[in-house]
């Protein structure tokens, strides 16, 4: 990366994606942040990556459920710095329910969210990236872009289309200098996860550590939580020259899971 890139982050104010977007603050990168919190909300976080990487960053709450939030949210980026090079598609929800049982709507939001939302920001990045003969589309799908679990139809579906995205646009974009991957992580220590340790460990009458350890992580053989900057440091590797013929690959960051 010898000149300064821009990169949009979806859903990046929290978690995974605010990780990612403060490892490319560290590169370098100038950042589109993204979420459903209002900008007010994000204001810290945002002057945290200005004033400590000296890169400029920007927040939209544009909603990447809708197509038109999509759009909104590269026109923004377009607007603001000319260009995006690296896209992450980041922005996910999670509802679990058996099958015959799942409220229609979760489906459609799900769907909406973890798999849509990929398709229309990639549809948007790509004549850019062509025309400039570099880019950059890492898709974070999940352990569940590889194997599925009960009750999670919706997000296991989401997450293996977005696995299959990967591969179709890889295959169309490999002569423009551009590479699509995705990363699989298992469970990622983020605030959402850490917040449903003490109730789930009330419910089930056993200790935080055994929530961690034997629901949490009961199929990460590692029995540790990926962090943030794991996430962080193999998405800023794969916007490096290191990584020009690393695409359509799914990329499992989950401490053995899939190994199974
Ligand atoms: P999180 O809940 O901490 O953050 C979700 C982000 O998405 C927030 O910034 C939120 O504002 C944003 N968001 C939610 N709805 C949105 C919408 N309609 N439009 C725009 N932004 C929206 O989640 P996380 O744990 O950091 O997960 C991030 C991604 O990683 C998701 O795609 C998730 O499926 C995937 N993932 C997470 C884990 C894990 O263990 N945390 C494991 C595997 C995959």
């Amino acid at each position: 990366m010898s000149d300064v890139k821009t990169a949009v982050v979806t859903g990046s104010s929290s978690g995974i994606g605010f990780g990612i977007a403060e490892g490319f603050a560290a590169a370098g990168m100038n950042i589109v942040m993204n979420g459903i919190e209002p900008a007010a909300h994000i204001e810290p976080q945002r002057l945290r990556l200005e004033d400590t990487y000296g890169v400029k960053a920007v927040y939209s709450p544009a909603n990447m459920m809708k197509p038109e939030g999509v759009r909104a949210l590269v026109a923004t980026a377009e607007d603001v710095f000319g260009a995006v090079d690296v896209l992450v598609n980041n922005a996910g929800i999670q509802f679990v329910a058996p099958v015959h049982e799942f409220p229609e709507d979760k489906w459609e939001a799900i769907i909406a969210l973890n798999l849509s939302a990929a398709f229309y920001a990639t549809r948007a990045v790509v004549p850019g990236m062509k025309a400039r003969g570099w880019g950059r589309i890492i898709n974070i799908a999940s352990a569940h872009g590889l194997v599925a679990s009960p009750f999670k139809a919706a997000y296991v579906s989401a997450k293996h289309g977005l696995v299959g995205l990967t591969k179709t646009v890889a295959l169309e974009v490999a002569e423009d200098g551009i590479t699509v991957n995705a990363i699989c992580p298992g469970y990622v220590w983020t605030p959402l996860v850490e917040k449903q340790i003490p109730d789930t460990a009330s419910a089930r009458g056993i200790s935080e550590e055994e929530v961690k350890r034997d629901v949490l992580l009961a199929a990460q053989p590692t029995k540790a939580f990926v962090t943030v900057e794991q996430m962080a440091a193999l998405a800023i590797f794969l916007c490096t020259d290191g990584a020009a013929s690393i695409t359509g690959t799914a990329l499992p960051v989950d401490g053995g899971w899939t190994a199974q």
